[in-house]
């Protein structure tokens, strides 16, 4: 079997959002900053910088406005937020960024438990933020969670997820963005939705977002690579899952991610060494040691990367 892959991809990093709201220690502005500023320094084009859900309910990124003014312009660098309704999205194109992207879960259940919502009720808020003149300016992206499976529910129907992506896109969201939110997916399953998901959207509009809960994020991108899918969430160090569950684990690694792809001959245009410095800068903010392979495989100092990289 001759494999081919897309010659290149985009990451969207979320570790400051995905990662930061979920780890227990809570960032202040000014390290924030350090670490988005190493992020860009790596080669970074694309940042999920934050989200303007209730402060209360993530008091690690309650500080999102203030943050994106301290980034400023940023030319190079397409800086999104995650919001959970047309109010977020007006504060957030306010605040400056390039995109807001709406989220909601696949499974009913989850989406009541995440935002009290019913699927439909959120389906209609999306169409709400899509249509808003505050949002037309900015690119529109959607996350559907539990996309492959729910912890009340189980696994998820590919056919039923994809009718939601067809449904976000009609709406006018590109990309829409397939969340393994408890990291429970598996090749087969990745394989199953993007067939059903392909009739519906251009491959070119699909994103996939995996946690590593299970050590199956790298051979689920895999998968994603080999439907021409080029764009992938990751977070830097893996940052992220739950400080509370010993043994969860968060987004797949963003350096995990590029150093297979690049490797692989998929560019990404992101400088592996400087990623790691980056990933070794995160594990020394959050005050904990994270689950990146690469974090632990490359000894900087040695500069070991360099004699693997052909
Ligand atoms: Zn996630």
């Amino acid at each position: 079997m001759v494999r081919t892959f897309p010659p290149r991809i985009t990451l969207r990093e979320v570790g400051l959002r995905d990662g930061l709201q979920a780890e227990a220690a809570t960032l202040d502005l000014s390290a924030k900053l350090r670490l988005y500023q190493a992020l860009v320094r790596a080669g970074q084009t694309r940042i999920e910088a934050t989200s303007f859900v209730s402060a209360r309910a993530i008091p690690q990124l309650a500080d999102a406005a203030a943050f994106l003014a301290a980034i400023g312009p940023h030319p190079e660098v397409q800086i999104s937020a995650l919001v959970p309704n047309l109010t977020g999205a007006e504060r957030a194109v306010a605040a400056g960024v390039d995109e807001v992207t709406v989220f909601l879960s696949a499974s009913e259940t989850h989406n009541r438990h995440n935002v009290r919502r019913s699927v439909a009720e959120s389906l209609a808020q999306a169409e709400v933020v899509a249509g808003a003149p505050a949002t037309s300016s900015v690119v529109r992206s959607a996350v559907i969670a539990t996309a492959f499976a729910c912890p009340y529910e189980g696994p998820q129907d590919p056919q039923k997820v994809a009718d939601l992506a067809r449904r976000l896109r009609e709406m006018g969201y590109a990309p829409i963005l397939f969340g393994d939110t408890i990291g429970a997916a598996n090749p087969a399953m990745v394989s199953r939705l993007l067939e059903a998901t392909e009739r519906h959207l251009p491959v070119r509009e699909i994103g996939l977002h995996f946690h590593n809960t299970r050590g199956a994020a790298l051979a689920n991108i895999l998968v994603g690579l080999e439907h021409g899918v080029t764009l992938f969430d990751a977070s830097i160090g893996g940052m992220g899952g739950c400080p509370y569950a010993p043994g969860a684990t968060g987004n797949v690694a963003s350096e995990d991610v590029v150093a297979m792809v690049e490797g692989m001959g998929v560019a990404t245009q992101i400088d592996l060494t400087l990623l790691i410095e980056a990933a070794a800068l995160a594990q020394e903010l959050v005050g904990r040691e994270l689950p990146s392979a690469c974090l632990k495989a490359f000894d900087l100092g040695e500069g070991t990367w360099a004699a693997y990289a052909h």
